[in-house]
């Protein structure tokens, strides 16, 4: 949690851990298939497939009611890349700076994309989790327990209006 100045894996698995438990998640694996595909182009290398899926977050985050226009503007001018320096912080996972450039733990990235349940899963979690920071770069002002529960919020409204077009 943020008694450090970044996100641990275990706490980002644990966020997506306890959403997961709590809903339906065949709905969500619907609403993913059409993201990718609309998100036209096979992803063939990492930077692809974080491109696809950060774009996806954003397009959960863009078709929610939860959160304003104005809001939705201020996180597209986020940005987003790997962090490999896991040496020095083997339990980073992610982090969003005051300028609003996002990290995200490689070795976390990989992890999660190629677990065994289901690569679906991996691709949405890394998605929650970008939603997640997106969040706390939009608010900074929010703890982790209200960023938490906007994560969950937007994540499931936004998922529910995103099938329907
Ligand atoms: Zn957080």
């Amino acid at each position: 949690m943020k008694n450090k100045d970044y996100e641990t894996v275990e706490f980002l698995h644990m966020i997506w851990e306890d959403y997961s438990t709590k809903h339906d998640i065949n709905k969500d694996i619907d609403a993913l298939i059409k993201l990718v595909e609309n998100n036209t182009g096979i992803a063939r290398n990492e930077t692809e497939v974080l491109a696809t899926v950060y774009d996806s977050a954003l397009v959960v985050l863009d078709s929610s009611k939860n959160i304003d226009e104005e809001e939705k503007t201020r996180a597209s001018y986020f940005s987003y890349s790997l962090y490999s320096d896991e040496t020095n912080k083997p339990d980073f996972g992610a982090n969003i700076n005051k300028k609003g450039q996002i990290l995200l733990a490689h070795n976390y990235f990989l992890e999660t994309l190629n677990q065994k349940t289901s690569p679906a899963f991996g691709v949405l979690e890394l998605m929650y989790t970008i939603i997640h920071e997106l969040l706390h770069g939009i608010f900074p002002d929010l703890n982790e327990k209200a960023i938490t529960e906007k994560t969950e919020e937007v994540w499931k409204s936004g998922m529910e209006e995103f099938v329907k077009h």
